[in-house]
């Protein structure tokens, strides 16, 4: 077996898609190599030898050692010195390198091979006394830290006592024989940790280093790391050892990290940092404040500190170039680390650089444009979920933040306002020009208005899929959701949190991508859909199978998810057209009835509006497919809570309050999600489905002649668990048709299928296709009773569940593949196998979840909808899932 690979001098034994073997630094610095730009020479022992390590308790294959000896042998030849030599000694560094980046889990041993005759050979041909006795007492608290576990403070402490009895300030006073004497200290420091003196001989310095990487794969920084990553302990880390190049050798040296392109804005132009006379660890130390790279990047900052375009011009030209076929060969942003030595740039790092999503979608479409990649696989580099932070404003990433609390980042975007407790408060706030944030325990249907007065929505309880996460999403508001650490005092009218209080018309700031609840007014960035973004959609839709619907119900939503590139709605939630200030009283009026002809009154009331409403979505859809669902939620959400309230009602509808409150009571439900809802509700009062298929139906006539297109509405009906609901409910539909049909003397096209929520009605899939010609799966109501999860009550538990693993992400969230997602499966072949063109689509929240959206291609779905501002997520997510 070959354990170590060489590089150095324009060659390698090694390249870049050798990560499993060699990690991801080494495979490319072998790569630099091999592409002839100025490496270090070095070597990399392999993540065979780690795996070695660990199966035959924790030592090295024989010939290891051998092999070592000979690489070292080798870079010696390459840089003209040789390892231990007295007159003219290597120096090295070593440092992991695992296959994925794996931050912070070992830091770098650099100056490897200093002892007290070595430092002496390095003063004399560095010409520099003081930078050689510097580096030694550098490379001894790093070995005595990373390889041997005594904590840097130690040394910090002799030093700054030191400082304080020579009257020094800054470590750039202490003079080479100020070094000298603290390497005495420091030695004898070492002593007395560890019971031994620090290590002399090289080799036994390297082999230190050498072991303390390959068990550091093995330290709870590391594992922890790899759980949350979901790294398998099986891959292992390189070592790489390479010889040492100096930033810190004088005023021509240097060192420094650079992007290709901007991270964070994506603009092509050379983005970065360095420090004159400095080594690697000072620039990340964040003691000296590093200089641009560039005279442009030194003027837009109005720095007076000379740019190393201007301090170092041959060395910046040499990076400049080498930038750009470092770019041009892993076509792609890279993230690189150089050392400038006497006026000598070296390469140390590459690899792909970490960005924004607003620079990834950037230079996604730009290296497209370049010819440097191909428009799929731009598609394929911008992250879905990122687009997010793209569609709704942010919070100002240089702004200050007090975070009171965090909640669920439960609808992104952010928003400031001041507080209010009341939907009612909301709006009054709102018209008198106030903006404000609807603070609620949690919310409900009756809350809606309030919820479209403010800015957003913060809520104490709930998860993500509790009311207040889906109608914020819906409408496109930011909410924080669940909020635990919120004492909400409707009675006092305040706040309480992290031990302040803050009363109604106080102002707040929530994060909803973060779930940050901020103090006060914070300054935000407004989305900018530039044209990058609209370049990027054309390409993703050129790929994709899976169309994209959006949940819409109100013509502003609808209209929002046409200019989103919606290809139709997928589901329309008519429950949230009753609570409009018009209706909720005729919905009242038809909930509090005695009797159907009570109710057939109320509904006359309602028809009108309702056939509105759908004619103007038909409208703005054009024809595009809209999926209009029965009403699904329990009754009592309809009726008063509050006594105020309940008063009121009763004399606006001429009622006793007796009789409201005998019918809350009536209704009044232990488990209402379980309970008289969905199908449930059209089987026991036909005429409540009667009036709706008539409004969907009229509608559709009169859609038809103002459009000129075909309306084909689909008509959903809600959890049911058996083919005879759908029936039941079927025939009332379809009797609804006809009767339009004979009064206008219109023909209608139409479907009537259901939303698959129940376990039972998956299962029964085959049976439920017989009368069903589409398929809606819910996953949010399917989630919950898959799972027997309350999906307004998880927050308070499910948190904890992911944090313990045992589910990996929230399952309202992302589907919950080996579970939920194979009853969605599941369904969708048993109603195919019964009718092969039955429609299937998915309308849960999953719907624009990229996992989510991965999954519903794999199993064949026709369609995904989710609510308007995810709709261009899905669809990027759906062409990811067809490439
Ligand atoms: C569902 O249950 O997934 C669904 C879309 O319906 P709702 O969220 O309205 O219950
Ligand atoms: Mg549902």
């Amino acid at each position: 077996t070959k354990w170590v690979y060489t590089f150095g001098d324009g060659k390698a034994e090694g390249k870049a898609d050798m990560k499993n073997l060699l990690g991801g630094k080494g495979a490319n610095l072998a790569e630099m190599s091999n592409l002839g730009l100025p490496v270090p020479p070095g070597f990399t022992i392999t993540t065979e030898v780690c795996t070695y390590y660990y199966a035959h308790g924790e030592t090295y294959p024989a010939e290891l050692k051998g092999d070592v000896e000979k690489a070292l042998a080798q870079v010696g030849e390459l840089t003209g010195k040789s390892f231990g030599d007295a007159a003219n000694p290597l120096l090295v560094s070593v440092r992991s390198g695992a296959r994925a980046s794996m931050p912070g889990m070992m830091d770098t041993v650099l100056n490897l091979g200093l002892n007290d005759e070595t430092v002496d050979a390095v003063a004399k041909l560095a010409g520099d006394r003081r930078f050689a006795y510097d580096s030694y007492r550098r490379f001894i608290t790093m070995y005595s830290d990373v390889v041997m576990g005594v904590a840097h403070h130690h040394y910090e402490e002799i030093l700054e006592h030191y400082k304080v009895e020579k009257g020094y300030i800054l470590d750039t006073e202490l003079s080479a024989d100020d070094w000298a004497f603290l390497i005495t200290k420091y030695k004898a420091k070492y002593q007395a940790e560890l019971g031994k003196p620090f290590p002399q001989d090289p080799h036994e310095q390297l082999w230190g280093a050498i072991g303390a990487v390959f068990g550091s794969w093995m330290n709870n920084r590391a594992i922890t790391y790899r759980r949350l990553h979901a790294i398998p302990e099986s891959w292992g880390t390189a070592v790489n050892v390479q010889s040492m190049v100096f930033g810190n050798m004088g005023e021509t040296s240097a060192t420094g990290v650079a992007f290709t392109r901007n991270p964070s804005t994506g603009e092509n132009a050379l983005y970065g940092e360095f420090l004159v006379n400095a080594q690697g660890e000072d620039v990340v130390a964040g003691i000296r404040t590093p200089q641009d790279l560039t005279e442009r990047a030194r003027i837009h900052a109005g720095s007076t500190k000379p740019s190393m375009e201007a301090a170092l011009p041959e060395a910046f030209k040499a990076f400049e170039r080498i930038s750009h076929i470092l770019e041009n060969h892993y076509r792609d942003m890279q993230d690189m680390e150089f050392t400038v030595e006497k006026g000598k740039l070296w390469m140390l790092q590459t690899r792909s650089g970490k960005r924004t999503g607003k620079a990834a979608l950037r230079i996604a479409v730009e290296l497209a444009n370049e010819g440097l990649i191909t428009e799929e696989e731009a598609v394929g580099r911008v992250e879905p979920g990122s687009l997010d932070q793209l569609l709704h404003p942010a919070i100002d990433p240089k702004a200050e933040r007090t975070v009171l609390t965090t909640g669920l980042p439960a609808s992104p975007g952010a928003a400031s306002g001041a507080i209010v407790f009341s939907a009612d408060e909301a709006e009054a706030w709102k018209d008198k020009g106030r903006k404000v944030i609807l603070v609620r325990a949690e919310t409900s249907p009756e809350d809606i208005n309030g919820m479209h007065a403010a800015e957003g929505i913060l809520t104490s309880r709930g998860g993500m899929t509790s009311h207040a996460a889906v109608v914020a999403r819906g409408m496109g508001k930011p909410c924080v959701s669940g909020a635990g650490a919120l004492r909400i005092d409707y009675a006092a009218q305040t706040m309480t949190v992290s031990g302040e209080t803050f009363k109604k018309g106080d102002l707040i700031t929530i994060d909803g991508g973060t779930g940050q609840v901020l103090k006060g007014e914070v300054p935000m960035q407004q989305p900018e859909l530039s044209g990058e973004f609209a370049t990027l959609m054309g390409w993703a839709d050129k790929v994709r199978r899976l169309k994209v619907r959006a949940n819409a119900e109100t013509p502003a939503d609808a209209r929002m998810a046409r200019s989103f590139g919606a290809e139709g709605i997928g589901l329309c939630r008519t429950e949230h057209m009753f609570f409009d200030a018009g209706r909720i009283l005729a919905v009242r009026e038809m909930i509090l009835a005695d009797d159907e002809a009570g109710r057939r009154a109320a509904l006359a009331k309602l028809l009108p509006m309702q056939r509105d409403d759908f004619v103007e979505l038909f409208e703005i859809m054009k024809g595009l497919p809209v999926t209009i669902r029965l009403l699904d939620p329990p009754l009592h959400e309809f009726l008063p809570h509050t006594e105020a309230e309940t008063l009121e009602v009763a004399k606006s509808l001429g009622v006793d309050v007796e009789r409201i409150e005998r019918r809350n009571k009536e209704l009044h439900e232990m488990n209402p999600m379980l309970g008289f809802r969905g199908c449930r509700i059209a089987i026991a009062f036909p005429e409540i489905a009667e009036m709706q298929a008539r409004a969907i139906f009229e509608a559709a006539v009169i859609a038809a002649k103002t459009t000129g297109e075909t309306v084909v509405p689909e008509i959903m009906v809600p959890l049911i668990a058996t083919k005879a609901e759908l029936d039941i409910v079927g025939a009332v539909i379809r009797k609804a048709a006809a009767a339009v049909e004979e009064e206008t003397g219109a023909k209608l096209t139409f479907q009537v299928g259901t939303m698959i929520e129940l376990p039972r009605a998956a299962l029964q899939a085959d049976k439920i296709a017989e009368s069903a010609e589409f398929f809606s799966f819910g996953t949010n109501d399917l989630t919950q009773t898959t799972f027997g999860v309350s999906r307004d009550d998880a927050g308070t538990f499910l948190g904890t569940y992911v944090q313990k693993g045992i589910v990996e992400t929230d399952p309202f969230v992302s589907i919950d593949v080996d579970g939920v997602g194979q009853l969605v499966k599941l369904g969708a072949e048993r109603g195919r196998a019964t009718r092969p063109n039955l429609k299937l689509g998915i309308c849960g929240e999953h719907g624009g979840d990229p996992a989510s959206v991965k999954f519903c291609d794999s199993i064949g779905l026709d369609y995904v909808s989710c609510s308007p501002f995810r709709v261009p997520i899905a669809r990027l997510a759906a062409a990811q899932a067809a490439l």
